[in-house]
């Protein structure tokens, strides 16, 4: 195994002998993915690359501000690429259908810090202690001697921001405090970055807040808390598949809640799941694991085939399995 010392000169010597680069990354795109393929994006470019920038869906609402050039697009057509960068993406599965079309290259460069990541690239850097992708980003940036730029800064801010919960979970570490210090002296316009992702929210979204709130369901002495959404709960709040990240952090900030379970239903016969784990003795990482999925220790996900009774049925005996290990609190019981 390479060590960090040697993989980031080795990945920058790949990039700078690219001159066709694809940076692509997961479905249903976060902040983290966003700003760091956009950040990328910026300093290949003014390296004289042609990049592009490819996810299967389109960037969320309230990221948009960060894409004013409309960078980020659905795969159009094939294309050969000397390079190609996937990031923030655990496994080429979750790529979706990018994967299909990003075959035609010399070199998978694999940048990513979920400790489920299935070293599916030629070169894997993966940092797993590393709170966001964002911040793996900016240490490389900052390896290549390009320029940081504050458009650049404002992406990485907002992926550095948003992947620990605006600095709030425990990955987060004394080093992500610098390395968020660096990018505001670096011009990140902190008063925008936070209007625009944490303090307004469409209708549509505040629906589906109230859908939730008048949903969830708590079980096992309140130790583990779910909801589900239907396609029928989208109508009927005019909402997008982006309206509904971070829903789940509103019942899992209820106070004896240990485990939150999000249900979607995507098709009759498959459901998404998306939990949070508030205890480290349960690892929701390990508890997708079992159904194929992956994430982190405290926030994982899943893509399950079958009936919506039998998947919550199986995912809930899985989560109260794991709740073996976190003794009951009495004033809980
Ligand atoms: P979220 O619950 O916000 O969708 O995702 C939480 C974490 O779990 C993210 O780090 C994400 O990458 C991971 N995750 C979510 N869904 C899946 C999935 O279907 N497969 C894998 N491998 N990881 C997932
Ligand atoms: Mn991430």
């Amino acid at each position: 195994m390479k060590s960090r010392s040697q993989i980031v000169p080795r990945i920058l010597d790949v990039l700078r002998r690219s001159k066709t680069v694809a940076l692509v990354s997961h479905v249903r795109p976060d902040g983290d993915s966003i700003g760091s393929q956009l950040a990328l994006a910026e300093a290949l470019d003014r390296a004289g690359k042609s990049v592009v920038c490819w996810n299967e869906d389109p960037i969320p609402a309230k990221l948009a501000f960060l894409d004013r050039r409309g960078v980020i697009q659905s795969p159009c057509s094939d294309k050969r690429f000397d390079c190609v960068v996937a990031l923030d993406a655990a496994s080429l599965e979750r790529l979706g259908s990018v994967a299909d079309r990003i075959r035609d290259r010399s070199i998978l460069i694999n940048i990513d810090h979920h400790i489920s990541n299935t070293r599916f690239g030629d070169i894997n850097w993966i940092s797993h202690r590393n709170p966001s992708t964002g911040e793996l980003v900016f240490r490389l940036l900052k390896a290549s001697k390009w320029p940081i730029t504050a458009t650049m800064a404002d992406c990485l801010f907002t992926a550095v921001s948003t992947d620990t919960g605006s600095f709030q979970y425990p990955s987060t570490r004394p080093a992500t405090y610098a390395v968020a210090g660096e990018l505001v002296k670096r011009g990140a316009n902190l008063a925008t970055i936070c209007q625009e992702v944490y303090q307004s929210f469409p209708l549509s979204r505040v629906r589906l807040i109230q859908h939730t709130l008048n949903n969830f369901k708590l079980t096992d002495h309140n130790r583990i808390a779910y909801f589900w959404l239907r396609p029928a709960d989208y109508a009927r709040a005019r909402a997008g598949s982006d309206d509904s990240e971070g829903l789940i952090d509103h019942i899992r900030a209820i106070e004896p809640v240990v485990v939150a379970c999000l249900f979607e239903q995507m098709k009759p016969n498959l459901v998404r799941i998306s939990m949070r784990s508030k205890n480290p003795r349960v690892d929701v990482n390990e508890i997708a694991r079992q159904f194929n999925g992956g994430g982190h220790p405290a926030a994982a996900g899943a893509r399950i085939a079958g009936s919506p009774e039998a998947v919550q049925r199986a995912v809930i005996r899985a989560i109260r399995q794991a709740l073996k290990s976190v003794p009951m609190n009495h004033a809980d019981s």
